[in-house]
Order: structure tokens, then C-alpha cells, then sequence
């Protein structure tokens, strides 16, 4: 009798679940990621307990169609990628198609949406593999995804989730690190009723560095130098802390490679090397740091969470972030900018 036997769909997307869905900020990091990926400029977002009872993320972007609103819910389903060479030059958050169909297979969640149409439209899927009906609802333009009851149907996943107030600390992170990414569009988060973050767009550079102080707190701001470097089709643009402003955790350190939040070896290495002279053994630097360059010379399709990249040109990319740093820190080196002077 043959032993090898096909999971069933519930099984392989539980499966799948747990590489993607770790934890409630999972959730949130995918939902988000989608709703950026829509076109929207407006992102709501409703916690409650944590995440663990509920989720929900409410955004103005293009919406799903009717038709394909099963098929969102679908795994290896997406409106991404159409073809392998599509990951040549990918730019969006998202494009494995994997992450609705994993959270829903250990949430309940309900997806509404409005293309723009006159009437919105919902599905609901509870631990299923199927979405079961499509119901007809009022929904202004864009989606509102609302996942409750994380892991209700897998407790032993369930019994590694922290406390709420651990798990609501990063659902915020991850609302930060996108926020920071994504100036032009406004962020809404609140936990239990009570507004966190209203993050407005941020267009001028005083707005952006508002919106820098508001999330990574006025001390790094007013610490911190601006800088914009462009060379050979690489822009390095951002904010760094004086060296006096370094801390003991490497945990002000925001890195984006066109937009993506990213932590990379190559890049932890030349931000360090920029500030070897200048920090005290055992310090770390911190910055909010934007490098964008040619898609294509950058692959993204490493791991869906581990947030690594792969340079094309490891060695000019070393090379240039290191000497952008490296210059920008010139500019603040004299004598009475050596920390211990202070
Ligand atoms: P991926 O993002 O990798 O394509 P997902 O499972 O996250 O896979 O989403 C599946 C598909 O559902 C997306 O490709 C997109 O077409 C659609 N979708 C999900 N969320 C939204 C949203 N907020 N607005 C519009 N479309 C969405
Ligand atoms: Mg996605």
C-alpha cells in the first residue's frame, strides 16, 4: 500500500503558517505590506488584546474584485508576479501569494473590499480551506482585512505568544519601521480604543523629520545629521546620529533597500566601519538610512522574513555606503564631537 499521500490544502497552508504567521505582528507586517502594495495613502489600523483577539487594517487602495476575492484567500494566489521574470524586477512588498491563505488558515478572518464600485463585497474564512460565500457589504474604495482569534484552531502555537503588551510592542515596531518607509502615506494605529500613532503624510523634509521624531523619538532627531548621496545610480539618503547619540543596543538602526526594511550583514558591516573611529567599543550608531538603487541589481527574493537581500555589486555598494557614511561623520569629527567630549 503507498505511504506517500498529498497534504490536503489546511494542512500545507498550516504548515506554510508557521514559516509566515509567527505572531500577531507577522499578520500585521503582511496585511500592511498588502495594503502598500493596493496604492493606498491611508492605513487604520485596529488592535485589541495585543492582536490576539483582533487585527484589523483598513485601507483606501485599488481593492479586489468580487471574483477574485476567493482567490486572494488562495495559496500561491497573487496579482504580483505572472511569470518567473516578473522577480527580476519586483517591487513590491509582497509576491508569494502565501500570506492570506496562511492567516487564514489559523485566524478567522474576513476580507471587504470596494474597487470602486457602488457596493463593497466580503468573504470569510475561519480556519478553512475554502472561502465559503461572498456576501454583498458597504465598504468605501480600498480593503479592510480584520483577522480575530490568532490560532484559535492550533493552541500549541497559541501557548508561544507573550504577553499582550509584548505582542502589541511589535505590532508596533513593525508599524514603525513601515511608517518610516513610507512618508507618504498616513498611519492610524490604536490599541484597545486608545490612538498610538497618527502618523500624517510627511511630503517636505521638516514633515519627514517630524515624522522621524514622532517614531524614533526627538532625542535621535535632534542628534541627528541629514544626509543625501548619489553616485552612479546609487542613492543613499537618510538621517544618522551624531556619535555622541550612540546607544547599547544596536535597536535605532532602520535600513531600507528601495523601501524594503532590510537587516544585512554587508550593510551592518559598512555602517559599522563608517563609525569605527568615531564610537566607543561596545556602542552602537544610530540611523534611519534609505538606499535606493536599480531593481534589478538587487534580489529580494531571499527569505519571506529574515529581511536579507542580495547585492549584484556587494563590493560598490560596500564601498559607497561606507564612504557616504564615512564622509558624513567627516563633517562632525572634530574634537569636541568625540563621544566622551560631551
Ligand atoms: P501576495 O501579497 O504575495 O500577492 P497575499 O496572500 O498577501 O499574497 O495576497 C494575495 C493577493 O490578494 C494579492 O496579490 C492581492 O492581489 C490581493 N490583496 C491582498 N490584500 C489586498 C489589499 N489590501 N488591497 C488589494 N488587494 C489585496
Ligand atoms: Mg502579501
Amino acid at each position: 500500500m503507498s505511504k506517500i499521500k498529498l497534504l490536503s490544502p489546511r494542512l500545507a497552508n498550516q504548515i506554510a503558517a508557521g514559516e509566515v504567521v509567527e505572531r500577531p505582528a507577522s499578520v500585521i507586517k503582511e496585511v500592511l505590506e498588502n495594503s502598500l502594495d493596493a496604492g493606498s495613502d491611508r492605513l487604520d489600523i485596529d488592535i485589541e488584546d495585543g492582536g490576539i483577539k483582533l487585527m484589523r487594517v483598513r485601507d483606501n487602495g485599488i481593492g479586489i474584485d468580487k471574483d477574485d476575492l476567493p482567490l486572494a484567500l488562495s495559496r500561491h494566489a497573487t496579482s504580483k508576479i505572472y511569470q518567473l521574470d516578473d522577480l527580476e524586477a519586483v517591487a513590491t512588498l509582497g509576491f508569494r501569494g502565501e500570506a492570506l491563505a496562511s492567516i487564514s488558515s489559523v485566524a478567522r478572518l474576513t476580507i471587504t473590499s470596494n474597487t470602486g464600485g457602488d457596493s463593497g463585497w466580503a468573504a470569510r474564512a475561519e480556519g478553512r480551506d475554502m472561502v465559503a460565500e461572498v456576501t454583498p457589504a458597504a465598504h468605501p474604495q480600498g480593503t479592510t482585512v480584520e483577522v480575530r482569534d490568532l490560532f484559535f484552531n492550533t493552541p500549541a502555537r497559541r501557548k508561544f505568544l507573550r504577553t499582550e503588551k509584548t505582542e502589541f510592542n511589535r505590532i508596533d515596531d513593525v508599524v514603525k519601521r513601515l511608517a518610516l518607509s513610507r512618508f507618504d502615506v498616513s498611519f492610524n494605529l490604536r490599541h484597545n480604543g486608545r490612538a498610538i500613532h497618527s502618523l500624517r503624510k510627511a511630503t517636505s523634509q521638516i514633515e519627514q523629520e517630524r515624522r522621524v521624531a514622532q517614531v524614533c523619538g526627538p532625542a535621535f532627531m535632534e542628534n541627528a545629521v541629514h544626509i543625501d548621496v548619489e553616485r552612479s545610480g546609487l542613492r543613499l539618503w537618510g538621517w544618522v546620529a551624531l556619535p555622541t547619540f550612540s546607544r547599547s543596543q544596536a535597536d535605532l538602526q532602520h535600513f531600507y533597500v528601495n523601501g524594503r526594511a532590510i537587516k544585512d550583514k554587508l550593510v551592518t558591516h559598512a555602517v559599522r566601519q563608517a563609525y569605527q573611529d568615531v564610537l566607543f567599543h561596545g556602542r552602537h550608531p544610530a540611523f534611519v538610512l534609505y538606499l535606493d538603487l536599480d531593481p534589478s541589481t538587487v534580489d529580494v527574493n531571499v527569505h519571506p522574513t529574515k529581511h536579507e537581500v542580495r547585492f549584484r555589486d556587494n563590493r560598490m555598494v560596500h564601498d559607497f555606503l561606507f564612504r557616504s557614511l564615512h564622509h558624513a561623520l567627516a563633517d562632525v569629527r572634530p574634537e569636541d564631537q568625540l563621544p566622551g567630549n560631551t
